[in-house]
């Protein structure tokens, strides 16, 4: 018997990183799972190899449109919404506050920010007939303190709101049996991370106290563990995933 039996989810961003590792995981514990991304090769080959607990449809996080879109493929499919894993993001300029663009700004805070609030306001609904949900959205160390390693304004800026975000709509649908959780990781080997560093981490390790990068298969545990109804009592909390970075 899988962890997620019966759950019927999405996780955006899942067509590469942490969203593929925890799509990887939510299938084999039994979910069925709408993978959305804006990389559709990626996403589709994803969703093949995973089979029939998986589909996968191209999804702008920024759009509500899509949003829309998005929940009724899911329903149409699968039936209402249970989980829903707000994990697409992006890191943005690494510069300091005088230097940041004020475009460059505005489409962090779209995409990792308002996305969460389009996403969360789309799939309730959904939620509320299912008379269930968990809501897991993804943040960051950088949603808990400002010095990561790299100067970054509008990622730490949309992360922490992701945080106070997750807080509010926990306190709101508590009562309609839905639980909200962040999750904060730190360092975590994906794309993204790679892309961020030139390298396997760099400098990076001698920040972490256990001295190593995370695999995503680690964040993707904690995810699945906040998705089912393992976490049933656990709800508007911050999940710290971080090597102990943050206790510094
Ligand atoms: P990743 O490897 O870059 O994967 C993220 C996926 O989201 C990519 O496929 C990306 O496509 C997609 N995406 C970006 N913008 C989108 C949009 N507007 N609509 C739909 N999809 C979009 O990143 P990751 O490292 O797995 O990160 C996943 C989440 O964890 C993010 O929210 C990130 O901020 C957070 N996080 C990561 C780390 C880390 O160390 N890796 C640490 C803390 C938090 P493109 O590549 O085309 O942009």
């Amino acid at each position: 018997m899988g962890q997620l039996d019966g759950k019927i989810a999405i996780i955006t961003g899942a067509s590469r990183g942490m969203g593929a590792s925890h799509a990887h995981r939510f299938v084999a514990e039994g979910a069925k799972v709408l993978l959305t991304d804006m990389r559709a090769d990626l996403g589709k080959a994803l969703a093949a190899e995973l089979g029939g607990g998986a589909i996968f449809a191209e999804h702008d996080v920024t759009s509500a449109a899509d949003w829309h879109r998005i929940v009724g493929i899911a329903e149409d499919e699968f039936g209402p919404v249970t989980v829903l894993v707000n994990n697409a993001g992006i890191l943005g300029p690494m510069a300091k506050t005088a230097d940041v663009v004020e475009a460059d700004y505005m489409h962090v805070c779209a995409v990792n920010q308002h996305s969460i609030y389009l996403g969360m306001r789309a799939v309730i609904p959904s939620m509320l007939r299912a008379g269930q949900g968990s809501i897991v959205n993804i943040s960051s160390i950088a949603g808990l303190v400002a010095n990561y390693g790299f100067p970054s304004l509008a990622y730490v800026a949309s992360k922490f709101a992701v945080r106070g975000m997750t807080k509010a709509a926990a306190v709101e649908y508590g009562p309609d049996n839905i639980r909200c959780n962040s999750v904060h990781p730190g360092f975590i080997m994906t794309p993204m991370m790679v892309e961020a560093t030139n390298e396997e981490g760099g400098d990076a390790l001698a920040q972490i106290p256990l001295r190593r990068i995370a695999e995503p298969e680690e964040v993707s545990n904690l995810v699945l563990f906040l998705a089912s109804d393992q976490s049933s009592y656990i709800s508007g909390a911050e999940h710290v995933i971080d090597a102990g970075m943050t206790a510094q």
